[in-house]
């Protein structure tokens, strides 16, 4: 069999039908090397418990002899429970399964079961998750590793098909980092490593194999990052923009405001880079309201000063929407002619966009992913800005890059990056940073209060209302269940209806809806034709309505840091004082200090550093909305320091020429796509 592969279809399974594939393929596992790489996010800890030490609602493995064969009842509508009592140390624990009746036939009275359950300390009683094997009780540690699943592949066939992949092809798992990095930091091989996460021996396997796996991650990415800056900074690659400085003058003087400092530095620091003969390369990150716009403006003035194009992607049709007219209005009696392109543009006329943008009559475009479909083409594309850049993918990115030659990159993001993060993490790229709110702004004043103070709460709102202003409540992202996503919402918007309607008309956002739907309550509520909006965060609440003073977050400990104070971001924008109320009841003393955090500072990045000293590492960037890669064990806040060491290596190895040539680093190379590295970048 010497033409087997790591990188075979899962189909070669045995047990892996076209219908599986599309399941694993959902999961993002088309290979046996992804199959092997889907590392457990957890483990389960299956050692048999004795009944004094465990707590209630706990999950535990208890083991005894059943004292009775199980019985049976069915009730409700093909609904059945499966009851019996084991003899735990002298304790007769009543055990019982719902709709696992069919592991009656396991169980017979007098033999010994050994059943992972949840535990009922009221009514001493067990609820039956699983059977185990009843070869457990070896006083070893005894972990089962947890996967995530989806609704069409269950756990027990993760762990069928891990193991399987496994025994047909460890063999095969290529070894990339090289042996003397291995060696001076510790780390066992790739092979050792996917083994030790699958099947741990103990907690010190599985803590070795995280770090040998975290340090692959980091390195990979360090070596692609700082390669491709290289490549970057060669001279003679990008444009010299030879802009008009005195139109550039006259550009800020119709601003209806002065710039802040902050922004002047940062327009300065841009425009140096758009003058030189090298691509632009920066990250433009500034606090929500921080005024990121009007500099994404001036690059893209000065661009259109020297006669180039300019294209603006953001991630959804609002906040494009939303750039479309803060840009209209500054670019207006200027000359500059600025065009919209979504999904929602209708076909006449985006026809008519793409010729007068492949004419060059359109200086520059905003936009959605639309932006990068093939037949938009430009006439000299040479300025491309992404806002949010981590909602987008690499490749999107890069398609709209490659619409321009070498045109200058800009991406902006609101995520506050801690300082020592944003250097490890975006150090082969430039920063600039927007470290002041325009003058004037009032801080949002913050509240916490507990689920049970609701009612206390509404006269409050009411009397926001009253004063004419307008209303955003946030309910929160169930991460595990869209259904139960939207049925939280609903019930939310159904609350907040009865105690205001029809005095007040309440709106509802929810990701199912379809974007006319939305667009359609988003200027509703624009219009003031809503005054309370009830949203899932799903919806890009990215939108500038001054006269909403008041932000109500249902569950806001469900939230990161990060994303509560964007969130918070929405009010506070208009000249009225502006309110946040978090609705919360965190469990544990870290949960109460992030509330308590968030109604001491509305300082994005004092925020952030708080947080990093409080060490509730993912917790502050939130899972999805971070705006930093995604790694599969690694966290970049948590293992910081194989970062910096991974970082470190990184930037010996590219110095030197071996790297290129010998075939230690081959797999290295391999990893990092070396030929085609920018296609792999997360930055690209
Ligand atoms: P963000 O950084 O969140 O994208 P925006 O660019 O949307 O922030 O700016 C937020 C608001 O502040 C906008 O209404 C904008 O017109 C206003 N603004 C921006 N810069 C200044 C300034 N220097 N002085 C006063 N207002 C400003
Ligand atoms: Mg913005």
């Amino acid at each position: 069999m010497t033409d087997k592969s790591i990188r075979d279809s899962v189909s070669i399974l045995s047990g892996v039908g076209p219908k599986r594939v599309d399941a694993l393929n959902e999961l993002g596992i088309y290979t046996i090397l992804d199959l092997l790489t889907y590392y457990p996010f957890r483990y389960e800890d299956l050692t048999v418990r004795s009944i004094e030490e465990i707590e209630d609602k706990e999950k535990v493995v208890l083991k005894g002899p059943l004292i009775s064969d199980p019985v049976v009842s069915h009730f409700g509508r093909g609904k059945n429970r499966l009851s019996f009592r084991i003899n735990v140390e002298h304790v007769i624990v009543p055990v019982t399964f719902f709709n696992q009746h069919y592991l009656k036939d396991q169980l017979h009275a007098g033999e010994e079961a050994v059943i992972f359950g949840k535990w009922d300390a009221v009514r001493m009683q067990l609820s039956g998750i699983k059977i185990l094997s009843s070869a457990r009780n070896d006083g070893k540690d005894n972990r089962e590793p947890v996967y995530h699943t989806s609704k069409h592949i269950k756990q027990a066939t993760l762990v069928k098909l891990i193991k399987q992949a496994w025994e047909l092809y460890h063999e095969l798992i290529p070894e990339i980092v090289p042996a003397f990095l291995r060696e001076k930091y510790h780390l066992v091989s790739q092979k050792e490593a996917i083994r030790m996460m699958h099947f741990p021996k103990d907690d010190q396997e599985n803590e070795i194999a995280r770090i040998s796996i975290i340090f692959l991650e980091f390195l990979v990415y360090q070596l692609q990052m700082q390669w491709l800056r290289k490549q970057h900074k060669l001279a003679d690659r990008g444009n010299a923009v030879q802009y008009d400085v005195k139109k550039l003058r006259e550009f800020f003087k119709s601003l209806p405001f002065e710039l802040t400092e902050a922004q002047k530095r940062v327009v300065n620091e841009i425009s140096k880079d758009q003058k030189m003969p090298i691509q632009m390369y920066r990250l433009l990150q500034g606090d929500v309201g921080s005024g990121k716009t009007v500099v994404a403006a001036a690059a893209i003035y000065a661009a259109w000063t020297a006669g180039i194009q300019s294209a603006l992607m953001a991630p959804t049709e609002i906040l494009a929407t939303q750039h479309m007219e803060s840009f209209s209005e500054m670019f207006n009696d200027l000359g500059l002619n600025v065009a919209l392109l979504t999904g929602s543009t209708k076909a006449a006329q985006r026809r008519e966009i793409l010729q007068q943008l492949a004419d060059g009559e359109v200086h520059a475009i905003i936009g959605t992913h639309a932006l990068i479909q093939e037949d938009v083409v430009f006439s000299d594309l040479g300025l491309v800005i992404t806002d949010e850049q981590h909602r987008f993918g690499v490749n999107q990115r890069k398609v709209l890059r490659e619409k321009g030659d070498n045109p200058d990159v800009l991406f902006m993001t609101a995520t506050p990056i801690p300082r020592t993060l944003a250097i490890s993490t975006f150090g082969e790229m430039d920063v600039s940073v927007i470290d002041e709110l325009p003058p004037g702004r009032e801080p949002v004043a913050t509240h916490w209060i507990r689920p049970k103070q609701f009612t206390q709460m509404l006269p409050f709102v009411f009397k926001q209302l009253k004063n004419g202003s307008q209303v955003y409540v946030i309910s929160p992202l169930i991460e595990e269940s869209e259904q139960m996503d939207l049925q939280n919402a609903t019930d939310l918007y159904q609350t907040y209806a009865s105690k205001f309607e029809p005095d007040y008309k309440v709106g509802l956002l929810h990701g199912r809806m379809s974007v006319s739907e939305k667009d359609d309550v988003m200027e509703r509520f624009k219009r003031n034709e809503l005054q309370v909006l009830v949203s899932t965060t799903v919806i890009e609440v990215g939108v500038n309505v001054p006269n909403a003073t008041l932000m109500i977050i249902h569950d806001a400990d469900r939230f990161g840091l990060a994303q509560l104070h964007q969130l918070r971001g929405r009010v506070g924008r208009g000249r009225k004082e502006s309110y946040c109320i978090l609705i919360a009841d965190p469990k544990g003393e870290t949960g109460a200090q992030r509330m308590e955090i968030l109604t001491q500072t509305n300082d994005g990045f004092k925020l952030s550093e708080k947080d990093l000293e409080m060490r509730g590492p993912g917790e502050f960037f939130g899972k999805k909305q971070s705006g930093l890669p995604d790694f599969k064990v690694a966290d970049i806040v948590e293992d910081f320091e194989i970062l910096e060491s991974a970082r470190n290596e990184a930037a010996l190895l590219l110095n030197q020429s071996t790297f290129f040539t010998d075939s230690t680093y081959q797999m290295l190379r391999e990893e990092m796509g070396m030929d085609e590295a920018a296609r792999h970048s997360f930055l690209d």
